[in-house]
């Protein structure tokens, strides 16, 4: 499988579907960068959490509304949310309605705050799963992404003996992915080789090699 160039002549791992511009945007400038700062790693835990049997254009398209209902992904604020509240979520078009997702924000916001008073912060508990640095892999083709890792594992069984929901080691990779835990933008795509022209050159090493 080769990635189509956008409008714009860029190779991306995804969002170069004409109307997709948000979601080229978050390709570019979000998934797969290291985030060290907790409040985006609560947010990004939270969206994932929401993710779960959906697609992850579905949620960014949400994310706005997310921001709004769950004052702006404090997880203090989260934690502090009552059932009347939580309620009143259930009813918002911008959230996903599912109640056992709405109501796992706010335990996951509680045992995101033990985390950081465990560890000083949720991000330097966080990173040990990967040693502190983003694993960068080389994958030619998404056929070769994996939907879970030995890491996503552990991390997932980690938070779960710690009292979260919707952290399976799936839901774990996404996240490593998205927060840039791991690097799987595919050897062709812009972001990797740092420029057109480059993207292009390895297009052509890419026909060369006949990878499909
Ligand atoms: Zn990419």
């Amino acid at each position: 499988m080769q990635l189509s160039p956008g409008r714009d002549g860029k190779l991306r791992c995804f969002g170069n579907e004409p109307g997709k511009e948000f979601y080229a945007a978050y390709h570019d400038k979000e998934w797969g960068k290291p985030v060290h700062d907790d409040i985006k790693l609560f947010e990004m835990l939270l969206l994932e959490g929401a993710q779960a049997g959906l697609s992850w254009e579905t949620i960014l398209r949400k994310r706005q509304g997310y921001r709004e209902a769950f004052h702006g992904f404090d997880p203090r604020a989260v934690a502090d949310m009552s059932d009347n509240e939580l309620e009143m979520v259930g009813f918002n078009p911008e959230i996903v309605r599912n109640r056992l997702k709405i109501y796992s924000a706010r335990s996951n916001a509680v045992a995101f705050i033990e985390i950081q008073n465990e560890f000083g912060s949720f991000d330097e508990y966080l990173w040990r799963f990967v040693d502190g640095r983003t694993i960068v892999n080389e994958w030619a083709s998404f056929d070769q992404v994996p939907a879970r890792s030995p890491e996503s594992e552990a991390l997932s069984k980690d938070l779960r003996k710690r009292g979260m929901k919707f952290v399976g080691p799936t839901i774990m990779y996404a996240f490593m992915q998205a927060v840039g835990m791991v690097d799987d933008h595919l050897t062709t795509c812009w972001v990797r080789v740092g420029g057109a022209e480059l993207n292009a050159i390895s297009q052509i090493e890419l026909k060369g090699r006949e990878v499909s």
